[in-house]
């Protein structure tokens, strides 16, 4: 399977086997829920305490660029375009899109930022 494949399907960075979430995304009472370890290879998923508050970092930054984007179509599509409805629209975006932003953003700091990341190399410790 590859990196990409991988990731999309949420796949554990080191094997890319087991499963990292215990449910599907559209579980909207368990979509957060996760594996401790990987299912297949052992390997833990919080490398260390705190791990995953890196992930709010790409939540923020899928976040500003869907605001952005939204705006833009909103505001060049149209000449008058009344703020309650962009307001509206994107917090609407928001909520619909947060457990795929949540799951998205968990996942690129796992294969991005840990150390048993694949794109970058080789890592076999950390069990
Ligand atoms: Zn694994």
């Amino acid at each position: 399977m590859s990196g990409l494949s991988a990731f999309i399907g949420g796949k554990c960075p080191q094997c890319r086997k087991g499963n990292v979430f215990t449910h599907k995304g559209t579980n909207l009472r368990h979509f957060r829920d996760m594996n401790t370890h990987c299912p297949s290879c052992k390997v833990k998923f919080e490398s260390e305490p705190g791990f995953f508050w890196g992930a709010m970092y790409f939540s923020y930054a899928y976040s500003v660029a869907s605001f952005i984007i939204i705006g833009f179509f909103f505001f060049t599509l149209s000449d008058d375009v009344h703020l309650g409805y962009y307001i509206g629209t994107v917090i609407a975006y928001t909520l619909v899109t947060s457990p795929m932003s949540f799951r998205l953003s968990r996942l690129l700091m796992m294969y991005i930022a840990a150390p048993y990341r694949t794109f970058m190399g080789n890592y076999t410790a950390n069990r």
